[in-house]
Order: C-alpha cells, then sequence, then structure tokens
C-alpha cells in the first residue's frame, strides 16, 4: 500500500510535502507531483501538511479522484524507481490525462 496524491495538487505544486518526506520519494512533474508507491514507507508525514488535502491513503482515495491512484504508478513507467527525487528533478512523465487537463484554479 501507498500514499497517492490526487487532483487538488495540480498546478498548485507548493511542495509542502516534499520536506516531511523521509525517504524522498514525492516526485515533481509537470502539473503535479507524485509518490513512488514502492518507494513510501506508508508513514503518513505528508499528509496532514498539505495545504488543499490532495493526500491520501491509497485505501481513502475519494472515488471521483480513483485515476489518481494509477497516475502515481503511471508517472514511474520509465522513471523506474531512481530512490530519491531530489537527484532527478522535475520532469514531464505525467501520464497524458494529466498533462491534457484544463489549467486548474486554485483561488
Ligand atoms: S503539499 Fe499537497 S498541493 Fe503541495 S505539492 Fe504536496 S500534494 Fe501537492
Ligand atoms: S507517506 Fe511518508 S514515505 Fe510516503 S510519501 Fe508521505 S511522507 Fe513520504
Amino acid at each position: 500500500m501507498t500514499y497517492v496524491i490526487a487532483e487538488p495538487c495540480v498546478d498548485l505544486l507548493d511542495k509542502a510535502c516534499i520536506d516531511e518526506c523521509p525517504v524522498d520519494c514525492i516526485y515533481e512533474g509537470d502539473r503535479m507531483l507524485y509518490i513512488h508507491p514502492d518507494e513510501c514507507v506508508d508513514c503518513g508525514a505528508c499528509e496532514p501538511v498539505c495545504p488543499v488535502e490532495a493526500i491520501y491513503y491509497e485505501d481513502d482515495v475519494p472515488e471521483e479522484w480513483a485515476s489518481y491512484t494509477k497516475a502515481n504508478v503511471d508517472f514511474f513507467d520509465e522513471l523506474g524507481s531512481p530512490g530519491g527525487a531530489s537527484k532527478v528533478g522535475k520532469t514531464a512523465h505525467d501520464p497524458q490525462w494529466i498533462k491534457d487537463l484544463p489549467p486548474q484554479s486554485h483561488e
């Protein structure tokens, strides 16, 4: 099991969660951040600091955002398991359907 980042993160990417992660497994894409499903140690430290409640335990992802569970897997199709987000930096491996989302307003 793992934690999952869902739609509220899209076009916000304020990265508050990154500082909390003890294993550096929250990776930055073009439109949002993604949690590596195999590198995450399920500590839950990231979840309460997200200002828009975008982070959920895998079992608790709201139904409307169920597709984001797969997005947090598909982002790593080409990246594999780098073992640390900071050395990878920002990459554009967002799934195509996320790249195609209309701009999200956070006003
Ligand atoms: S804290 Fe929330 S909104 Fe900010 S980058 Fe992390 S998941 Fe995205
Ligand atoms: S649950 Fe813990 S290990 Fe997993 S992404 Fe959040 S802070 Fe990192």
